[in-house]
């Protein structure tokens, strides 16, 4: 057997060969949408702070606040002394503005997705997923043991048909989808995804994570998860849906029974964010108008989403336009295989409130010269 260090750069070279090895760049984030990096200011277009509310005043001081009052911590697990009564403040206010009878917050989203499909399905079971699904939607399927397919990217009919060959030989079956695809900026066509899976007897998870706060209008599932980390400015994630069925999740949720309560100085973040996002309807609508901007300026489809894609296709293409657009002040990420399909290496644009309107036509101006497309006022 290799020694562990030649295992681990025998692996590191393989990821080099094909640009997949990822580096962490310390980066600074200020107020808006002020970055730094290695000492110079950047505009990002990179953060999931979609409504700019990690830096409302209001938002730091109910952080603060609880930290102080309750301590860094949470101390334990929520079912043993980790409950703090914030974070049933936050679930009541959760479920409330997603219109569900309970909700249940979880220590991060990827920990919500990770609990909530192995505690409804099984060996036995059927789980279909988009195949553009998010990686914690992936990796609750797997861990569920459960026979997992998937149906192709928002294509209510291809799902019909995986339900109509497999749903017979199946106990239960879970239809896993998201209202807003993290990589793509796309919406679901969630009407019709509902529909197919009411017609086969299948429950439906809807991942919102990067829809609360930004792209509200639409159809509810029965089981909506989510983030407190993007428009919610925070951090934690959790899940809507009835109260049996809340209440099986705080028994049965692996990542929700065994881990440690979300810190109170987070919930007390997110919970104010929540009162400040639902009492400014023009702060809501400005990132998907940003984006749209943005999206016309450049003749790219229209923007569904606070998220634009500008594809490149080669890894290595896309790494360079990022660090050229960096060079020229702005932060945009690069996002590449595996975490997109082989051959769809992109930039991922990602618009908040706090950008102010030259910023985006700058960097579409940017984006422009860079890609040899076109740019128009
Ligand atoms: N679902 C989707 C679609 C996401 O994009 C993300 C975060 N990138 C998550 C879930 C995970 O959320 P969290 O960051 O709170 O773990």
């Amino acid at each position: 057997m290799d020694s562990l260090d030649t295992f681990a750069r025998t692996k590191l070279d393989a990821l080099e060969a094909g640009s997949l090895r990822r580096r962490l760049t310390p980066t600074e984030r200020g107020t808006g949408a002020a970055a730094a990096r290695r000492g110079r200011a950047l505009v990002s277009f990179s953060c999931n702070d979609y409504l700019g509310l990690s830096h409302h005043p209001r938002v730091i001081a109910a952080a603060q606040e609880a930290v102080a009052t309750y301590g860094a911590g949470a101390g334990g697990s929520r079912l043993v002394t980790g409950d703090h009564p914030v974070l049933g403040a936050l679930e009541a206010r959760l479920a409330q503005h997603k219109g569900a009878e309970a909700a249940l917050v979880f220590g991060s989203g990827y920990l919500a997705n990770l609990g909530i499909t192995p505690a409804l399905a099984g060996r036995g079971d059927l789980v279909v997923l988009d195949e553009l699904s998010h990686a914690c939607m992936w990796a609750g399927a797997r861990l569920s043991g459960a026979k997992v397919l998937t149906f192709r990217h928002n294509d209510p009919a291809d799902l019909a048909a995986k339900l109509a060959e497999h749903r017979p030989h199946h106990a239960r079956a879970l239809v896993l989808t998201e209202r807003v695809f993290s990589m793509d900026g796309d919406r679901a066509p969630l009407g019709d995804l509902l529909g197919v899976a009411e017609d086969f007897d299948a429950w439906t998870l809807v991942d919102d994570a990067h829809g609360i706060g930004v792209v509200e209008d639409g159809p509810r599932a029965p089981l909506e998860m989510g983030t407190l980390s993007k428009a919610l400015g925070s951090y934690g994630g959790y899940l809507c849906a009835s109260r049996p069925v809340i209440d099986l999740m705080t028994s049965r949720a692996r990542s929700f029974v065994y881990t440690t309560g979300l810190p109170p100085s987070s919930a007390a973040a997110a919970l104010e964010a929540l009162v400040i996002l639902e009492a400014e309807p023009a702060r809501r609508a400005r990132p998907l108008a940003l984006a749209r901007r943005f999206t016309a300026r450049l003749g790219l489809p229209e923007a569904e989403s606070a998220v634009v894609p500008v594809l490149v296709g080669d890894a290595q293409a896309a790494l360079d336009i990022s660090a050229a657009l960096e060079a020229d002040g702005f932060l945009v990420v690069a996002i590449r295989p595996p975490t997109v399909p082989a051959g769809t290496a992109r930039l991922r644009v990602a618009f908040s409130a706090a950008h102010a309107e030259a910023q985006v036509d700058a960097l579409a101006d940017a984006v422009a010269a860079l890609t040899g497309r076109a740019s128009r006022p």
